[in-house]
């Protein structure tokens, strides 16, 4: 087998069991996904899901936020990881978009990556979110999962690995395969212990035939 044969029979199953996939996040406009995106690094997207309603309820606008001290912030994203850090970015990133992009988050993944608190993984979630652009985001999920299947081959960096997936998933599937390879990861190629035993991709699987021996006993 191919490696783009590889690609379009996990795209294939994918889609098979995962006709629709979306991010776990809930938002309802592009401001709340950025804050939720920011939220979200190194914490679930349940706990964000139980923090953004109140936030956004205080702060719903860059104007709002950037007016805010990082201490109200701070009080009403405690409950995630770094708060303290996040809550100065969330301050600054409202000020920059309010005061320099007039509160529209810009559409390129460079001039996106001046906000503060946002990194190429951010900025590539909110390019094919909001914009519907062919961009790979590539969370620990998908950096694990897309080595293990053998998507990939020795990347080191997040970068490498969205250069290579990029090479072969067809544009109109970039936005779902994101997804599914998050999900994939999320549920059931665990970063411990991969649940293989119930995984329809086995058999392109580098990780699964390679310890055989071990998932046969
Ligand atoms: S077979 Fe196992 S290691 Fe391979 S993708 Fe599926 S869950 Fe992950």
């Amino acid at each position: 087998m191919t490696l783009a044969e590889k690609y379009s029979y996990c795209i294939q199953k994918f889609e098979e069991y995962s006709p629709a996939p979306k991010t776990e996040l809930t938002y309802s406009s592009p401001f709340d996904l950025l804050v939720a995106v920011i939220l979200s690094a190194q914490c679930t997207d349940k706990r964000v899901n139980m923090i953004t309603p109140a936030l956004m309820k205080s702060f719903p606008t860059p104007l709002a936020m950037s007016q805010a001290s990082e201490n109200e912030i701070f009080n009403l994203i405690k409950s995630c990881s770094y708060p303290k850090n996040k809550a100065k970015h969330l301050k600054n990133m409202a000020t920059m978009l309010h005061n320099e992009f007039h509160d529209e988050i810009p559409d390129d993944i460079d001039e996106m990556q001046k906000l503060p608190g946002v990194g190429r993984k951010t900025a590539n979630v909110m390019a094919a979110v909001v914009f519907h652009k062919p961009a790979m985001a590539v969370d620990t999920h998908v950096f694990r999962v897309s080595a293990r299947i053998g998507l990939v081959k020795n990347a080191k960096t997040p970068l490498e690995t969205e250069k290579q997936l990029i090479k072969y998933i067809p544009d109109e599937k970039m936005h779902d395969m994101h997804h599914w390879l998050i999900l994939h990861g999320r549920y059931t190629c665990k970063a411990i212990k991969p649940l293989c035993n119930r995984c329809k991709i086995t058999a392109v699987c580098d990780y699964f035939n390679k310890n055989r021996g071990i998932f046969d006993k």
